[in-house]
């Protein structure tokens, strides 16, 4: 049995990004680890979604904790940072968001839980944080960082086939409907980038209920939740990560592997 330690900006960005690996890793008998830095603060949420007097860092709080159930995962951590809002905003430069954040000190408090856990495997993001979010790029910087001060031996950066994304909004544009994010958006990477691709079709269901879990944030009309099955198992059955030292190409199908 080995330890995978998976890191995130915001609650539900957990279940997106990498919800097939975690609960893959945690059917063959891994422990499973989520570090979350923010409680998501900055989310947006309908009118009338919470109760009376209910704020949405709890709910999100326990939409995190029900989607990391059904995941597998053994123990939840949030770093304690702030939301930092999207690019370019002025909650970018309140202090005590992630954003603003020493690299060092962020580090050090995330390395703490990797050597508490002797985490063999760490997950971060792609140094663009997939999409250009704040929060996103500085999981980058700062999980590259602890896995140095903790010695963690394999790190993945979890990112998106960018052309992939674009194929596919090309396929569907040209039968005349809309696919997943604008394309002013550059999203993950070029393929040519990408080190290992994990077939996560098996746990599609689990990555499904996982995203409804964190009901305040992913609506049931949303692209995510609405594609029929088929679709979802298309879009998000697959999980793309970069490693230093592999390559070029696809040269790894299992982040696990091994352990
Ligand atoms: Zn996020």
């Amino acid at each position: 049995m080995a330890t995978l330690v998976t890191f995130h900006a915001h609650p539900d960005d957990e279940c997106i990004q990498c919800g097939g690996v975690m609960r893959k890793a945690a059917d063959e008998g891994h422990r499973v680890v989520l570090v979350v830095a923010t409680r998501g603060e900055l989310g947006e949420v309908e009118d009338g979604f919470l109760a009376p007097g209910e704020d949405l860092t709890t709910r999100r709080v326990a939409e995190t904790h029900a989607a990391a159930e059904i995941l597998g995962v053994s123990r939840v951590e949030f770093l304690g940072y702030t939301d930092s809002g999207m690019m370019g905003e002025p909650t970018n430069e309140i202090p005590g968001n992630f954003w603003t954040a020493s690299v060092e000190e962020a580090a050090t408090r995330l390395a703490a839980i990797l050597t508490e856990e002797s985490a063999d495997v760490l997950t971060v993001y792609d140094d663009n944080g997939g999409y250009g979010h704040p929060d996103h790029i500085q999981v980058h910087r700062v999980g590259l960082r602890a896995a140095e001060l903790a010695g963690t031996p394999r790190v993945y950066q979890a990112t998106a086939n960018r052309d992939e994304i674009d194929e596919r909004r090309a396929a569907a544009r040209a039968q005349g409907e809309d696919f997943g994010p604008p394309e002013d958006m550059k999203i993950g990477k070029p393929a040519v980038e990408l080190t290992a691709r994990v077939d996560v079709t098996a746990y599609a269901g689990a990555k499904r209920a996982a995203m409804r879990a964190h009901a305040s944030q992913i609506a049931e009309d949303s692209f995510f939740l609405a594609l029929p099955d088929p679709a979802f198992a298309l879009a998000f059955g697959t999980e793309w990560f970069i490693r230093d030292g592999q390559g070029p190409g696809i040269t790894e199908t299992d982040i696990m592997a091994g352990l």
